[in-house]
């Protein structure tokens, strides 16, 4: 069901808030999953409070941008696969990238936004890194080994603002298995800062959907992203 009104959608943000363990410091950063959602429904969570829109498609996140543009204090995240050939438009459009999933896309990225100096946010992006840390033929991302071997030359991406990981735990697990992934991917992040890179850094830990943020919160989520439980399902 499609929140319709302000006060039904204050209702979602509250009943989420109740799930929240009692420990959650108000720096978890809530992202609104707004794929296959109207402008119109964006707006109602506009209203609401909601300052942060994660996409997953390109072409639909620049429709909606347009019909938004009046909302200039929002930040919109990509958090889908990124082909290489649309690298340019991601950065136009979005100042946080959470799927970088490969070295090849990192340096296309990198390349891009050192020929753009004078445009702020294609010029210094965002940059989470997608990790899978549990094999899943539907997923990108590295694995926890791929991803520290590949770890020098993606510090070598010195226009991207590397700031943590991503994860998305396979679909259908147990919550001790997705737990045991979120808490795989917080241990990465640390395994990461103890490399001593020159840029990357590992503050930021994106994870945690409708189905799993209380767990994802526990492991240290800083970033979580939510689509169903704020906007109903998806057709
Ligand atoms: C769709 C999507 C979400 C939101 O999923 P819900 O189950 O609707 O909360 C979060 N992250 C990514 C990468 C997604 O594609």
């Amino acid at each position: 069901m499609i929140p319709s009104s302000l006060s039904q959608f204050v209702d979602r943000l509250e009943q989420i808030r109740r799930t929240l363990p009692q420990t959650v410091p108000p720096t978890v950063r809530l992202i609104a999953v707004t794929k296959q959602v109207s402008a119109e429904v964006m707006r109602i969570a506009y209203d609401a409070g909601i300052r942060d829109f994660g996409e997953n498609r390109i072409q639909e996140a620049e429709d909606k941008q347009a019909e938004l543009q009046d909302l200039t204090d929002v930040t919109w995240h990509l958090i889908g696969h990124l082909q290489s050939n649309k690298a340019a438009k991601a950065l136009e459009l979005f100042s946080w990238i959470h799927s970088v999933d490969s070295l090849k896309l990192a340096q296309r990225l990198n390349q891009i936004a050192e020929a753009s100096p004078d445009q702020p946010k294609v010029c210094k992006p965002k940059i989470c890194l997608q990790v899978k840390l549990l094999p899943d033929p539907n997923k990108f991302g590295w694995s926890a080994s791929e991803l520290l071997s590949d770890l020098p030359l993606l510090d070598e991406c010195t226009r991207l603002d590397i700031t943590g990981l991503m994860s998305i735990p396979p679909y259908g697990l147990e919550p001790s298995e997705t737990l045991s992934v979120f808490t795989q991917t917080r241990d990465l992040a640390e395994k990461i800062r103890q490399q001593n890179c020159r840029y990357i850094q590992m503050q930021e830990l994106s994870m945690g959907m409708s189905d799993d943020y209380p767990l994802a919160i526990q492991s240290g989520a800083t970033m979580i992203r939510l689509g169903r439980t704020l906007f109903g399902d998806r057709s």
